[in-house]
């Protein structure tokens, strides 16, 4: 089937000029399979989204996505749940349960009570290799203590931007 060219016919020019548009442009379809919506946007960058565990895409990095975002995870229900960036063991069976996880894009630190985050999964670190981290090196208690108080969600996400897909 041969597509009309509307960019030859002259009623559309002159639209296109009524309008100020100067070139065509492109759009992309929205898929909402793959991409997210404007609501789910905000909801990751705010208050976090529940989804399904079965539904995170694992990253060639070993990094999670929900559809076109990258994310970080934690389980639900759970007072002071630590938050996963990969695919560790743990949230290996959450996949395979299909448990609840909440997603997000927040660089805000989830906080405790006694003002300490519950930090971040080191397991999580050593999959994906993060900054050097291995199985190995996060059994020394000292180095690990060391991780995670300086681990940020920020700069994660500067290092692992949550818009995998450009
Ligand atoms: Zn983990």
């Amino acid at each position: 089937m041969k597509l009309v060219d509307f960019s030859e016919q002259s009623e559309w020019l002159q639209l296109r000029q009524a309008m100020g548009a100067a070139d065509t442009g492109s759009f992309e379809l929205h898929d909402p399979e793959r991409h997210l919506s404007h609501q789910e946007l905000k909801a990751l960058a705010e208050q976090g989204l529940v989804i399904p565990a079965s539904r995170l895409l694992l990253l060639k990095d070993r990094t999670l996505a929900h559809k076109n975002r990258r994310v970080w995870v934690r389980q639900t229900g759970v007072e002071y749940p630590q938050w996963h960036v990969s695919s560790c063991h743990e949230v290996d069976q959450w996949r395979h349960k299909n448990v609840d996880v909440l997603a997000s894009i927040s660089t805000q630190e989830p906080e405790l009570a006694d003002g300490k985050t519950s930090g971040i999964c080191m397991a999580c670190l050593a999959e994906m290799g993060y900054q050097g981290i291995d199985s190995r090196r996060i059994r020394r208690v000292d180095f690990a203590e060391q991780v995670k108080a300086e681990f940020s969600l920020a700069a994660f996400f500067s290092e692992y931007p949550p818009d995998w897909s450009v």
